[in-house]
C-alpha cells in the first residue's frame, strides 16, 4: 500500500497554475471547470469514453445510433454569410467512403475544418447519424476532435480516450494532455483512505489505481473496477458521516414514553375505520421508539392517502398520555389548518384540546396562546415553521410531528430538538422518495413505510387530454355530478405571484358558474381567504352543498372528500410531477371510479411531455419519484444543494443504488466498532472524511 506523506498530500494542494504549459491564461478557464489544484484534477471524472480503438468505417455507420468514427476532410460548404438558416457542412472521408457533418450556427468552425483539410489531419467524429429526405447518412452536431500529426497518438487514438466536460477556450486535447501529465506524476502519491480489510472484502481497487483508470483505462473492465472503487468512496464517507451524526444522537438520553396507550385505545374506539395491517406495523414501529429512552429520529413514508394523519394522531396522544406536549409542524399554512381540523374531529373529545399557531395570528390572540404552550396548557399545538421561531416556548415539548419534510432543511430539524429535551422526531412525507433518496437525504433516520392503501381504494384513471376537447371534458363533469359526485379544477401557478394565480382561478371559476354549470353550485379555494372562510368553503364542499370547486394549487396536500371523484388539472404541463402526483390523490379516496385529467395546453417542453406519460402511465408514486428524480435530477429534487450535505464526485443515484446499499452498511458497521474513529487502521479514513465534510459535519470529537 502507497504510504503518503504529509508532504505528498500538501503536493496534491498544490495549484495548477504553475504547472509546464498552464500559465495564469489557462489557469483562469481550468477554474471556471472547478480545478484549481493537482487533486481537483485528479477527480475530475470524465463525462464519458470514446473507444477509438474501434472506429466504425463510414460504409458501416448504422442509422439512429451514436458511433464513433474518423477521416480526413474531403469537402466544406460553407454557409453564406449571415444567413443562420444554412448549416456549415463537411464531407469527411476515409478509405470506406464518406460522411457528412453539419452545424447550425457555428460558422467559424469552417475555418478550423480549412486548416485540418491542408494539413491533412484525421478528425474523429462522435454522433446519432441520421437520414433527412432520403438522402446520404449524416451527422449533425457531432463531437469533433481534430488530431495533429506530431501528437503523441496512444494518448489522443487508438484507445479508450476520456472526454471531458469544457469551457469555451479550452481544447478536448490540451485538457486531456495535461490530465496525462498530472496523472503520470501525482496519481501514484494519492493516499489510500480505506482500511485494507474492507477493500479487500469489497474487492474495491487501490484509490490510487482507481484515479488512473478512471481517466485512462486500458479496458472497459478496467474503468469499472476504477468507477466502482470511487462511487464506493462517495458514498462510503457520505454513510460515515451520517453514521456518526446517528450514532451520538442515539447515545443521546431521551424522554420514554411508555404510558399504558389509554387514549389511543379510545381514538381507535372511535374511528369509522380499522387500520390497515401496514399502519399497524409502522404504530408498533413508532411505540417502541418512544418508549426507549433515547430521542426517537424516525421517517413515515406512504404514498398520498395511505393514512399517515392517525399514525401521528397515535404518537401524540401517547405523548400527551405520558404528560408531555406535541408540536405538529406543516409546511403551510393550508396543510396546518388541515392538519388542525382532523386533529380537532380525533383529539379533543378524548379531553386533549389542539391549537393552531402560525405567522398570521397576532396580538392578543398570539399572545395567550404562546401562555397557554408556555404553561402546558396546551398539550397539542399544530403550525408551521411559526413553531420554531423565537419566542415559542414548550413546558414539556416530548414530540414533534413533521409533515412534508423534504421542505425542511436539517438544520431545522436540530433546531427543533432544542425546543424541548431532546424531544422524539416523527418525519412525515406524502411524496414517496426513491430508497437510494431516502438513505441520502435521510440516512440518519429510520424509516418505516405504509406500503398498502386503506381498503376500497380504486386506482384513478388519468388521462392527458388537449384544449380542444375541453367541451367534451364538461360534458363528462357533468355526468359525474349527476351521478352525485363531485369535481375539483385545479388552476396553475401563472406566474410567480398569488395575485395572478388568484386571477386566474376567479375568472375561472366565474366562468364554470356563469356559462357552464348554471344549475350547479361552483365553488372558490384560494390563499387569500381566512382561515375561517377556507374552513367554510371546504365544509361546504365536503357537505356536497358545492359541486364543483375551483382551486388554486392550495389544495394539494391534505384535503379529503371521499365523494369527490374527478381531479381537472388546467394547464398540466406547468406543474411539477409530485405536484401533479399529490393532486391525483385528491380523488379516489371513496368506492367510486375516479379520474384525474390533465388539460394541456399550448405546445409542450420534452420534459413536460415525459411528466405527463409518467401520470397517465402509472398510479404508483414510488415510480413517479423516480421519473422525477430522473428528470429533475438529484441535486435539484428536494434541494439537495442546499441540505448542507456533501456533493458526489462519481456516484450516481440513479445507477449505483446497489453500490449505495453496500458502503452504507459497511459505514454503520465500522462506526458501530469505531464511534470516534480513534483506531490506527482509521486514521487516513477519519482525514478523508473530514476533508470531504468540511465544516458540514460537526466532528468536533473525531478531529
Ligand atoms: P395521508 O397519508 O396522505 O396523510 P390521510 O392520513 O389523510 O393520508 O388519510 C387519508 C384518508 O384515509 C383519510 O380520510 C383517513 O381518515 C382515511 N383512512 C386512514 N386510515 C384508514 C384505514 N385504515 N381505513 C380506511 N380509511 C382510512
Ligand atoms: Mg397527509
Amino acid at each position: 500500500m502507497n504510504e503518503a506523506t504529509p508532504d505528498a498530500a500538501r503536493g496534491l494542494q498544490a495549484p495548477l497554475q504553475y504547472l509546464k504549459g498552464v500559465g495564469p491564461q489557462r489557469a483562469k478557464l481550468l477554474s471556471r471547470l472547478g480545478l484549481e489544484t493537482i487533486e481537483d484534477a485528479l477527480f475530475f471524472v470524465p463525462s464519458r469514453h470514446e473507444d477509438r480503438s474501434r472506429l466504425t468505417p463510414f460504409r458501416e455507420l448504422a442509422e439512429g445510433i451514436a458511433q464513433s468514427c474518423a477521416g480526413t476532410v474531403a469537402r466544406i460548404n460553407a454557409p453564406p454569410r449571415g444567413n443562420p438558416r444554412v448549416p456549415l457542412s463537411v464531407t469527411f472521408r476515409d478509405g470506406t467512403g464518406y460522411l457528412t457533418a453539419v452545424w447550425f450556427n457555428q460558422p467559424y468552425l469552417a475555418d478550423k475544418f480549412e486548416k485540418a483539410s491542408e494539413r491533412k489531419q484525421t478528425v474523429f467524429l462522435f454522433g446519432r447519424t441520421a437520414r433527412f429526405r432520403n438522402g446520404p447518412l449524416q451527422m449533425q452536431h457531432p463531437d469533433y476532435e481534430v488530431v495533429e500529426e506530431d501528437e503523441d497518438e496512444t494518448l489522443h487514438t487508438g484507445r479508450l480516450v476520456p472526454i471531458y466536460r469544457l469551457t469555451e477556450g479550452l481544447p478536448q486535447r490540451w485538457l486531456r494532455s495535461l490530465l496525462w501529465r498530472v496523472l503520470d506524476e501525482h496519481a501514484p502519491r494519492v493516499a489510500e483512505s480505506l482500511p485494507e480489510a474492507l477493500r479487500r472484502r469489497r474487492r474495491l481497487s487501490a484509490l490510487s489505481d482507481a484515479v488512473r483508470a478512471i481517466h485512462f483505462p486500458q479496458t472497459e473492465e478496467e474503468f469499472a473496477t476504477a468507477r466502482r472503487r470511487l462511487v464506493f468512496d462517495d458514498f462510503f464517507l457520505f454513510e460515515l458521516g451520517l453514521a456518526i451524526r446517528r450514532q451520538r444522537e442515539g447515545r443521546q438520553r431521551g424522554i420514554a414514553m411508555a404510558p399504558a396507550g389509554e387514549l389511543g385505545q379510545r381514538l381507535r374506539q372511535g374511528l369509522a375505520f380499522r387500520l390497515t395491517a401496514a399502519q399497524e406495523r409502522v404504530w408498533e414501529e413508532i411505540r417502541r421508539d418512544l418508549a426507549a429512552p433515547h430521542p426517537m429520529s424516525r421517517l413515515l413514508q406512504g404514498d398520498v392517502g395511505s393514512g399517515k394523519t392517525v399514525v401521528a394522531a397515535l404518537a401524540v396522544l401517547t405523548a400527551v398520555e405520558a404528560g408531555y406536549q406535541a408540536a405538529v409542524m406543516a409546511p403551510t399554512e393550508i396543510l396546518a389548518e388541515q392538519h388542525l381540523l382532523t386533529l380537532r374531529q380525533w383529539l379533543p373529545p378524548l379531553g386533549v384540546p389542539v391549537e393552531l399557531l402560525t405567522s398570521a395570528i397576532k396580538g392578543r390572540e398570539r399572545y395567550v396562546l404562546l401562555e397557554g404552550v408556555k404553561s402546558g396548557d396546551i398539550p397539542c399545538l399544530v403550525g408551521t415553521h411559526a413553531l420554531i421561531q423565537e419566542g415559542v416556548e414548550f413546558r414539556r415539548l416530548g414530540l414533534v410531528v413533521v409533515d412534508e419534510q423534504h421542505r425542511f432543511g436539517v438544520a431545522q430539524r436540530a433546531r427543533l430538538r432544542e425546543k424541548g429535551d431532546n424531544p422524539h422526531v416523527l418525519v412525515m412525507t406524502a411524496t414517496p422518495i426513491p430508497r437510494t433518496l431516502a438513505l441520502t437525504l435521510y440516512g440518519d433516520l429510520d424509516v418505516s413505510v405504509i406500503n398498502e392503501m386503506p381498503p376500497g381504494r380504486q386506482p384513478v384513471v388519468t388521462v392527458a387530454r388537449p384544449e380542444g376537447q375541453r367541451a367534451q371534458i364538461y360534458a363528462f363533469l357533468r355526468q359525474q355530478t349527476t351521478e352525485g359526485r363531485q369535481v375539483y379544477v385545479v388552476c396553475p401557478l401563472v406566474e410567480e405571484s398569488e395575485a395572478m394565480d388568484l386571477k386566474a382561478a376567479t375568472e375561472m371559476a366565474d366562468r364554470l358558474q356563469d356559462e357552464v354549470f348554471t344549475d350547479l353550485k361552483v365553488g372558490l379555494l384560494h390563499g387569500r381567504l381566512s382561515f375561517a372562510e377556507k374552513e367554510a368553503v371546504m365544509r361546504a364542499f365536503k357537505e356536497g352543498q358545492i359541486h364543483v370547486l375551483v382551486s388554486t394549487t392550495v389544495i394539494e396536500v391534505g384535503i379529503d372528500v371521499p365523494n369527490a371523484s374527478v381531479m381537472l388539472v388546467e394547464h398540466a404541463e406547468r406543474f411539477g410531477l409530485s405536484q401533479l402526483h399529490q393532486l391525483r390523490g385528491r380523488v379516489g379516496r371513496g368506492p367510486w371510479k375516479s379520474y384525474c385529467i390533465l388539460l394541456e395546453s399550448g405546445g409542450l417542453s420534452d420534459e413536460a411531455r415525459r411528466r405527463l406519460e409518467a401520470m397517465t402511465q402509472t398510479n404508483d408514486g414510488f415510480r413517479i419519484a423516480e421519473v422525477d428524480l430522473e428528470l429533475r435530477g438529484p441535486g435539484d429534487f428536494f434541494g439537495i444543494r442546499q441540505s448542507g450535505l456533501p456533493e458526489f464526485r462519481v456516484a450516481d443515484l440513479l445507477r449505483d443504488g446497489r453500490v449505495l446499499e453496500e458502503a452504507r452498511q459497511d459505514a454503520f458497521a465500522l462506526v458501530a466498532a469505531d464511534p470516534d474513529l480513534q483506531r490506527p487502521e482509521h486514521r487516513a479514513l477519519r482525514q478523508a472524511l473530514l476533508a470531504r465534510w468540511r465544516g458540514k459535519l460537526d466532528l468536533a470529537s473525531v478531529g
